[in-house]
């Protein structure tokens, strides 16, 4: 049984039809890519997993350490250890950073929309697992996130998703306007928290970096999967490279 699974999955933004039967797996301990052009449908596929609306799954599962999730509630989802860090890197820029870091404490207290409570007996990393991880945060707890440079918001938002407990953690593009040496110091504590037990799928545009950390990859094109391999098996296929990925 694979960690992840999604059994062609459907997924619309209002009518706009967006992934199109789109299957794919994630295994246990791997990092894996899911690369593709702008607009491929990488972001709602991660989205259709944390189950953030929109986009709604019409159609197809996703199935979750075998239990099937489709359409259930981003908190629910959550509380069973699937942790999503969004293109956006959404830090709050007035609280500082360990205030940033003590804010899963606070929300594992409180309870869904439907009123009922997500609470969780399961724990996320400890302040000081997180910032083993990422020694940047750590020289700078008392700074205002708005005011860390990319990088180390990245790594912030990478840390707060860690606070809560995480079997499978959803990168989206996080290597995204950041520095070659501030990518190879996110790459190494991806690396990282991977080898410490927590399985990875990493959405990326930049086909080279996310393979170079990649156990398999995932391309897809117009809400459709059209390469399945090893990061080996991609660098060697020319014509999918050039034809999807423009490299
Ligand atoms: P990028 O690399 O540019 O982030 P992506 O592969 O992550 O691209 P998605 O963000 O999943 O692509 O977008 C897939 C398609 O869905 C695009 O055509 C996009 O315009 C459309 N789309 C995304 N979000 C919405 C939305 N909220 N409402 C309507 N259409 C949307």
């Amino acid at each position: 049984m694979s960690l992840l699974e999604l059994d062609d999955v459907d997924a619309y933004y209002d009518e706009s039809h967006i992934l199109r039967d789109l299957s794919l797996s994630v295994e246990e301990g791997e990092i894996c890519a899911l690369l593709g052009r702008n607009g491929a449908g990488k972001t709602t596929t991660l989205r259709s997993i944390a189950g953030a609306t929109p986009p709604t799954v019409q159609d197809g599962t996703v199935s979750f350490q075998g239990t099937d999730v489709t359409g259930d509630p981003p908190e629910d989802i959550a509380a069973r250890g699937i942790s999503l860090v969004p293109e956006e890197r959404r830090v709050f820029a007035d609280l500082s950073v360990v205030e940033n870091l003590r804010l899963p404490e606070v929300a594992r207290s409180s309870t869904n929309r439907f009123g009922r409570s997500v609470a969780t007996t399961r724990e996320g990393m400890s302040m000081e697992e997180v910032y083993e991880y990422f020694p940047r945060l750590d020289e700078r707890r008392e700074q205002r996130a708005g005011t860390l440079s990319g990088g180390e918001q990245q790594m912030l938002a990478i840390a707060r998703a860690l606070r809560q407990p995480t079997d499978l953690l959803l990168l989206d593009e996080p290597y995204e306007g950041l520095a070659p040496q501030i990518i190879e110091t996110v790459e190494r504590a991806v690396e990282r928290i991977r080898e410490d037990g927590t399985t990875i799928l990493l959405v990326e545009q930049n086909a080279i970096a996310a393979t170079n950390i990649s156990d398999r990859a995932y391309v897809i094109d117009q809400g459709e999967v059209v390469f399945e391999g090893t990061g080996e098996e991609l660098q060697d296929d020319e014509e999918t490279r050039q034809r999807y990925l423009g490299v």
